[in-house]
């Protein structure tokens, strides 16, 4: 069951040019040969939402009340949102947990916005959870899984180290095989042995690299090292080893991007103990999943970290937590991630359509965080703080209304 609303063509507003090109460089890639000049300030989008289970209907709900605030005060901003069923519960309550007419209206939208889907006690009968969310990355071939990890004034970081804020990396996971490769069929399993291959192609290794090496050089034009690490186990597995070697292969294409190796387990290591040396890591699909919580928790935890699941002709746009039903409904949630998630949605959609007022809001969005951090006025819960799921939001709103 989807409901549709208008975000679009509320109040009189005020233009903001000037500062579209402070866009975050993090989904820039596919477009970034094009000029802002030839960017228009009008057109409407489409925006299928999933708020899915746990946290996700409210952190969902809070960012379209956040959307709505951008669309009355950016000009030319338009969006209309459509939410749509699926996740765990859905399973639970009719035996399908995407269905077919979410799964549509998800390809014909602009972009997605999901929230969380899967619940610990609602599985599959192999014991799997559900997760409507991998599904649609390789059924949308969403194969570049952007994970950018960036420390804000102001907020609270675990690490002692003061050199913690100037943190500024961003996860490259490939997301269409892998080692996710068998679930769609499972893998194999007998009374005695499962197996999960780890599969890696020639074709799903140049795209995701060529993506990694794009970015590095867009973050490079923005001031930024422009340094991609290929972080791998090539030392032991044949499929990683291919990985590497594509890797090498393809950098050739970027000359003026650095490049280098390491492997996974010395990079755990060194994102703990000098993460402001990295710039960009291009990974396999599990390594990636595993990396970018550990690269949250540098941050502050799942509550701050954004994400973006791009292809080449879709893209969605989740939070890097899960449901986390243990503080689901109680108003315990930090939104910041899947906010910051909506600023890299309305990045990604400005640039590839050339639309000014979208990476005007982006801006704009982001901006009104950084401010709600460094003021002391957003303080989460998952960072001893007190500020609820409506509160933080409320702020952000009013920051986008002050500006
Ligand atoms: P998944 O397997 O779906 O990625 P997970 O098992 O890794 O999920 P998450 O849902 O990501 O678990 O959350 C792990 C824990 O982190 C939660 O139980 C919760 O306590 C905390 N957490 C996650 N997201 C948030 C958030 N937005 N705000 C506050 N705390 C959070």
């Amino acid at each position: 069951m989807a409901h549709s609303h208008h975000l679009g063509a509320l109040g009189q507003r005020k233009p903001c040019r000037g500062d579209h090109n402070l866009h975050m460089p993090e989904v820039a890639v596919h477009t970034s040969e094009h000029s802002v000049n030839t960017m228009s300030t009008d057109s409407e989008f489409r925006v299928a939402v999933m708020p899915g289970d746990g946290i996700g209907p409210e952190v969902c709900d809070v960012c379209l009340k956040v959307l709505h605030a951008l669309v009355t005060r950016v000009a030319g901003l338009q969006l209309m949102t459509e939410v749509l069923a699926g996740g765990a519960a859905h399973y639970r309550d009719t035996g399908v947990a995407l269905p077919d007419e979410s799964t549509k209206a998800a390809e014909d939208s602009d972009a997605i916005l999901f929230g969380a889907m899967g619940l610990p006690d609602v599985r599959m009968p192999d014991g799997t959870e559900i997760n409507p969310q991998v599904t649609l990355r390789i059924g949308l071939e969403l194969y570049a899984g952007v994970r950018p990890i960036k420390a804000m004034p102001g907020m609270p970081l675990p690490l002692a180290d003061p050199r913690a804020r100037d943190i500024d990396l961003v996860i490259i996971r490939e997301q269409t095989e892998g080692l996710f490769a068998d679930f769609q069929d499972k893998g194999t399993r007998d009374g005695d042995t499962a197996v999960d291959r780890c599969v890696v192609t020639r074709a799903g290794t140049s795209r995701v690299v060529d993506f990694a090496f794009r970015l590095a050089d867009f973050r490079r034009s923005k001031g930024r090292p422009g340094h991609v690490t290929c972080v791998d186990k090539a030392n032991v597995l044949t499929s990683m080893a291919f990985f590497r070697e594509i890797f090498d292969e393809r950098r050739g294409n970027f000359p003026t991007v650095d490049a280098g190796h390491a492997y996974i387990d010395a990079t755990a290591l060194n994102l703990v103990r000098q993460p402001r040396t990295f710039d960009v890591l291009v990974t396999e699909n599990l390594l990636g999943d595993i990396l970018s919580d550990l690269a949250a928790g540098l941050i502050g935890g799942m509550g701050v970290a954004p994400s973006a699941d791009i292809g080449d002709r879709h893209a969605m746009f989740p939070p890097c937590h899960g449901s986390a039903p243990d503080i689901a409904g109680i108003d315990k949630a930090n939104p910041i991630a899947l906010l910051l998630s909506a600023a890299m949605m309305l990045d990604w959609l400005g640039e590839r359509h050339h639309v000014s007022a979208c990476l005007t809001a982006a801006t704009r969005l982001r901006q009104a965080i950084e401010r709600g951090f460094a003021n002391g006025l957003i303080r989460p819960y998952d960072f001893g703080g007190t500020h609820g799921t409506r509160k933080i939001a409320q702020t952000v709103i009013d920051n986008i209304n002050t500006r």
